[in-house]
C-alpha cells in the first residue's frame, strides 16, 4: 500500500492556510478548494492541481482548529 493509498482511506485532515485555501496534503500545494474557519469536511474528495490526486479529507471534524495562521 502506498502512502497515497493509506491517505485516500484515513481520510486525512488538510490545512487550511491564511487566504484560505484548503492545501493538498499529498504534496502541500495550494489547491482551488477554500474553506472558512468554521467549514466542516467529511470525506471530502478534494483535488489537487499540482499533483492530479484526489485525497479523500476530513477539515474540522475532530474538534480543534482547521485552519492554521
Ligand atoms: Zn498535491
Amino acid at each position: 500500500m502506498t502512502s497515497a493509498d493509506r491517505l485516500r482511506a484515513a481520510g486525512v485532515r488538510c490545512a487550511v492556510d491564511a487566504q484560505g485555501w484548503v492545501r493538498c496534503p499529498v504534496c502541500g500545494c495550494k489547491t482551488r478548494t477554500k474553506a472558512r474557519p468554521d467549514t466542516v469536511l467529511a470525506n471530502f474528495p478534494l483535488f489537487c492541481p499540482k499533483c492530479h490526486r484526489e485525497t479523500v479529507v476530513s477539515l474540522g471534524t475532530e474538534g480543534g482548529p482547521a485552519v492554521r495562521p
